[in-house]
């Protein structure tokens, strides 16, 4: 075990920009005083923000659920739905577009287009719904799917990987989301999703699409029991592509909700984990602009600490979430309540874009919508109904 003051000499380097190899992560990770991995965290993200440092962003976006039907079974969901199964459900394309419509009117900017491996949905059906999207509200930004439904619909539709890229692409598909990472190293992966690719399969698959000009986000699952040193394997195997692309605009860790799947029981990932894994990815990934606390499923609390340790941005306002709602997150915030948490993290709140542009800097608090729509909302229990689709309901949303 290294003394602290070898880990502080690491924590110093990385703070001024110079590169930490795997085995120092995994160091700081593990032992690293919590107090100081946060502030060279903190100190590397003022410096590659240098006069912005001040800010933190959020961004307004829809999660639209197109189905919950998925042959692949991860054990860690609570979404899906076997395609025999009588709660499965899938949406119209009417549906679709009201949701987006209800998005733009309430000033969201991006679209996130997250559902099951279907198994017929091959590429058409992407290249359908992205058309359609885009011709009706070309402001929307559609920043959806991943590596493994792109593997999964090029199956469906026997064409590669890169023809489906960029036939979607062509539709309207304007970045990745970047879901489906899960934890990329082979065994971690294969506990929770052995019938998804391989954690090899989805970063080849990015960085095909990154080649392509389709920028991505980058993602990871913690606390279903992987290691340590599973988790800094999954940071080196991101940084170690973002070094041949540049493609992963941000990264963003979330932890394993636990209820109904079959997972259940395991540990979870406690905050300080998070916190660490925040710290250690602004330190270790150097090449990656953005670090994202996800108060969604660590709480808002959680979230605005995540300032403080590297993070530069809050994730979303969600207009609609059913996923990890499913799987028992149940934290909700609407947008004046995420502006106060980060003013009262000591930084000035701005709306970005998918590209990280800052759209509105809410400076003056006096300037704050009075009477905000702009809230967060679960549907998962009106899903499970079967009944009717989830609504966004405008009143409530005050
Ligand atoms: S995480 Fe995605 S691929 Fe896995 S079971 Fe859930 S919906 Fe299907």
């Amino acid at each position: 075990m290294p003394e602290n003051a070898d880990l502080q000499s690491v924590l110093d380097r990385a703070a001024e920009g110079g590169r930490v190899t795997a085995d120092e992560a995994l160091e700081l990770y593990r032992s690293a005083p919590l107090h100081a991995l946060g502030a060279a965290a903190d100190a590397a993200r003022r410096r590659r923000y240098a006069g912005t440092e001040h800010i933190a962003t959020y961004i307004i976006e829809r999660n639209i659920n197109y189905t919950n039907s998925c042959v692949t079974a991860c054990k860690f969901c609570a979404f899906y739905a076997s395609p025999k199964s009588d709660k499965v459900w899938t949406r119209d394309l009417d549906d679709i577009l009201r949701r987006c419509a209800e998005t733009v009117e309430l000033g969201g900017t991006q679209i996130m287009f997250q559902g099951g491996h279907h198994p017929d949905f091959g590429v058409e059906y992407y290249e359908e719904h992205f058309a359609a999207i885009k011709a009706a509200y070309p402001q929307l930004v559609i920043h959806s799917l991943g590596a493994s439904e792109v593997e999964h619909m090029a199956r469906i539709s026997g064409v590669t990987p890169r023809e489906a890229i960029q036939r979607i692409h062509a539709a309207g598909l304007d970045s990745f989301a970047g879901a489906g990472a899960e934890l990329l190293p082979a065994r971690a992966r294969t506990a929770i999703a052995p019938l998804k690719e391989s954690g090899e399969r989805w970063l080849e698959i990015m960085e095909i699409a990154h080649g392509l000009g389709v920028e991505s986000t980058s993602t990871m699952l913690m606390g279903t029991g992987e290691t340590n040193a599973e988790r800094i394997e999954h940071l080196r195997m991101i940084r170690d592509v973002q070094d041949r692309t540049g493609g992963f605009r941000a990264f963003i860790p979330y932890t394993y909700q636990p209820e109904n799947n079959t997972l259940k029981g395991r540990t979870q990932a406690t905050v300080l984990e998070y916190l660490r894994i925040i710290a250690t990815a602004r330190l270790f990934l150097d090449n990656v602009p953005h670090i994202q606390g996800s108060w969604l499923t660590t709480g808002k609390d959680v979230g605005q600490l995540s300032l403080h340790y590297g993070a530069d941005d809050l994730g979303s306002v969600m207009l609609e979430e059913n996923v990890v709602s499913s799987a028992g997150a149940k934290h909700r915030s609407n947008r004046l309540e995420l502006l106060n948490l980060i003013r009262r993290a000591g930084r000035v709140p701005a709306q970005r874009s998918t590209t990280y542009e800052h759209l509105v800097v809410h400076e003056d608090p006096a300037q704050d919508p009075a009477d905000d729509r702009v809230v967060s909302h679960f549907s998962s229990t009106a899903i499970e109904g079967g009944t009717a689709h989830p609504e966004l309901n405008l009143v409530d949303a005050r």
